[in-house]
Parts: C-alpha cells; sequence; structure tokens
C-alpha cells in the first residue's frame, strides 16, 4: 500500500519511474530558465545526463558537492552559480548535493529542485548542515527547504546494496526518534510509522533485487515520510551521537547512523517502550533495539564502529563529547550509560533490549 503523497503546499513531491525526463516542465511551472545542476564527482554523469535534457534551460554543471557541505565548496558553486546566471538549482544525487543546493539556495534565495537517489531525506527537511574550519553547525529555515521534490526510481536502482542497506536505516532513525520526540503529533507518528513500514517491507525486496523499480519506489516513499518527520520535530540521542561520531571521528554518515541506531533506541526503550512498541510490531521482533539489530543484520548493514573503523581507544572522549549541549531525550542521559552503549556500538554485541 503506497503512502499519501504530502499535502505541505510548501514542497511539491512527485513519484514515478522517468520523472527526471520531466524537470524541464518543471522549471517551466516555476518560471526558471537556467537551473545550475549539482551533483557529487561520482555522479557528474548523471548531472551532465539531467543538464542534456533540460536543453537551454540548463547553464552548467557543478560536480564537487561533499560530505557535510564544506562551506569552502559552497562558495567555490556559488561563484560559479553568478559566472553562469543561474536562477535555479537542480540537485541531483544523495544528502550531500542536496545540502549544496540548500546552502545555494540560503545564499541566493533562489529556488531549488531536488532529486534524491538515497534515503537520507534531507530534501523533506528545512535543516542545513555545514563545515567550516572542520566544525559542524547546523541550522533551521523554511526558506531552504526544496520548492520541488522528483523521486524517480530509475535512479536509485544503481545505489549499491550495502548503501542502500545503510541508507534505509538512516532513514528509519529518522522516524525511530520522531516517535518519542517532544514535540511529536499524531501526524509525526503516523508517518513515522508509515516509514519505517515502507522500508521493513522494501528494504530486503530492494537487496533481492536492486533493480526492482516498485520496491525501489516504495523505498524513496519511505526516505520521503521519515525525511518529512525529521523536518517536523526534534531529534534525541541517536541523533546527537551520529553528529558527534560524524563530526569528531569523521566516521561515514549513513554506516554510523546504522550501527548506532539499534543501541540508542534500546537505550530509550527503557524510559519509553510503549512509544517505541510499533518499531516491534513493524519489524516482528521482541523490544524495539533488538528487533532493529535483527533487521540490521538480515540486510547486511554494519553492526560495530570498529568495522567503519574507529579505535577503541575514542570512546571514551566520544562518550564525553556526546553528554556536552544534550539535545532532549526521553531518558536522562549519563556518562557512564553513554560509555557502555558506545562500547556495545563499537564491539557488535546486541543492545541490551
Ligand atoms: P551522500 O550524498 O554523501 O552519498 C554517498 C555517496 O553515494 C556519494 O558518492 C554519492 O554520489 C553516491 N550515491 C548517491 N546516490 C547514488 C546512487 N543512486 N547510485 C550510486 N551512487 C550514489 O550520502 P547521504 O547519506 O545521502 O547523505 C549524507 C549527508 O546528508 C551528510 O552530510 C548528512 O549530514 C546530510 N543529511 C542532511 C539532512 C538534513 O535534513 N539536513 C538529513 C540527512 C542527511
Amino acid at each position: 500500500m503506497p503512502l499519501d503523497l504530502p499535502s505541505a503546499a510548501a514542497q511539491k513531491v512527485r513519484f514515478g519511474a522517468g520523472l527526471r525526463h520531466s524537470i524541464a516542465g518543471e522549471l517551466e511551472e516555476i518560471g526558471r530558465f537556467r537551473a545550475l545542476v549539482l551533483s557529487t564527482p561520482e555522479q557528474s554523469g548523471i548531472a551532465l545526463d539531467l543538464a542534456g535534457d533540460l536543453g537551454s534551460r540548463a547553464a552548467g554543471v557543478f560536480s564537487r558537492a561533499a560530505m557535510h557541505t564544506p562551506v569552502e565548496v559552497t562558495e567555490e558553486a556559488l561563484a560559479h552559480a553568478r559566472s553562469v546566471e543561474a536562477d535555479c538549482f537542480v540537485a541531483v544525487g544523495g544528502g550531500s548535493t542536496t545540502g549544496l543546493g540548500k546552502a545555494l539556495a540560503l545564499r541566493t534565495g533562489l529556488s531549488q529542485i531536488v532529486v534524491p537517489t538515497t534515503y537520507a531525506g534531507s530534501e523533506a527537511t528545512p535543516i542545513l548542515g555545514q563545515t567550516e574550519g572542520g566544525v559542524k553547525s547546523t541550522l533551521i529555515d523554511p526558506a531552504i527547504l526544496p520548492d520541488v521534490v522528483i523521486y524517480d526510481p530509475e535512479l536509485a536502482v544503481t545505489l549499491p546494496k550495502q548503501l542502500s542497506a545503510t541508507s534505509g536505516l538512516n532513514a528509519m532513525a529518522h522516524a525511530a526518534e520522531a516517535l518519542y520526540a517532544k514535540d511529536r503529533t499524531e501526524e509525526t507518528n503516523k508517518l513515522a510509522i508509515e516509514g519505517i513500514r515502507a522500508f521493513a517491507k522494501s528494504l530486503p525486496e530492494v537487496l533481492e533485487n536492486p533493480g526492482s523499480l516498485a520496491a525501489r519506489e516504495e523505498t524513496l516513499r519511505g526516505a520521503w515520510a521519515c525525511g518529512a518527520v525529521l523536518g517536523r520535530v526534534g531529534m534525541a540521542l541517536h541523533h546527537k551521537l551520529c553528529h558527534t561520531l560524524g563530526g569528531s571521528f569523521d566516521l561515514p554518515h549513513a554506516q554510523t547512523h546504522a550501527v548506532v541506531l539499534s543501541h540508542a533506541i534500546a537505550y530509550n526503550a527503557v524510559a519509553v517502550p510503549e512509544l517505541l512498541a510499533p518499531i516491534q510490531e513493524v519489524l516482528g521482533r521482541e523490544g524495539p533495539g533488538r528487533a532493529i539489530w535483527d533487521f540490521a543484520g538480515s540486510i547486511g548493514a554494519p553492526q560495530s564502529l570498529k568495522e567503519l573503523g574507529m579505535a577503541e581507544g575514542d570512546l571514551d572522549r566520544a562518550a564525553k563529547l556526546a553528554v556536552q549541549n544534550p539535545y532532549w531525550n526521553p531518558r536522562d542521559v549519563t556518562l557512564d550509560g553513554l560509555r557502555a552503549l558506545l562500547q556495545d556500538a563499537w564491539s557488535g554485541a546486541a543492545p541490551g533490549s
């Protein structure tokens, strides 16, 4: 059963195979004539194809988007956008490329069309994380919510199996933390459960048959739902830990989410088991943390920080950093509690509950 399309008028969202070929029409609709197409270096081929499709409505291609939106890359892209007199941005790729589009929109006020090819969900949020001098800061600004999002499952079929699994768990993490968010509503609960359900069903299908457009479309619908809740409610311990591990220990984004999620959810399940019950109902296992751990294992996601390259000697510092300026959390976050959680996540042990 496909998820409902978003009702928020602020953003136009479409799902469908081949829809990337309709971007020229979207540009016409929003009155834009000179799009700068953005991508990472690895996806420059797709960016060039899209620009070719746009014909005279393409002003150029900038293919140097990078993880965590480094300000120096944004400034380079901004200079490029000005030199080609771009009047909007088309970002094709994962959260890194979407981040660049948002950073450019923030600085220019120009419209963005996003064509997501991972499940990170940034396209559905007004949130931007940027890195300057090795320090990551996050801002929220309704003006940077992309105007149009085009989910084309044909572009997701190339997402490698392991990145499909970890990116899916990254999306599920937004939904899992939304279930106990202080500012949750009936609507965000519904979206979160729909997002988790979409991935629980379609991620195993995608891994079995990576070329299945139906399964890929279902994962993209899940990505939108999980991204939408990330943009609507506050996140807690899990996102704080991943932010710390990514920012201070340079661990890869989606993989870190995939490893930490079951442990953070098991930690919080002690305080709010009833709010997390939908996770075990959807995944069909006892205990929400354990259910996620089993699911992650079944789809071949990494299950230890050790295998992501983190040194055991860094765990003390990570725990100390993560208790500083804590996000609101449904359970008290103690240094000892976090240190134990990190030890399990590092070694790959199953979470407690
Ligand atoms: P990513 O965008 O860095 O992509 C990872 C790699 O996979 C890149 O090389 C990319 O080119 C490649 N790739 C992407 N899609 C592909 C496909 N379909 N086929 C083949 N290769 C593909 O990774 P990500 O996990 O999507 O994004 C991570 C970034 O997004 C982080 O910087 C994170 O902070 C940010 N993020 C922001 C928000 C937000 O709301 N602001 C939400 C989630 C993530």
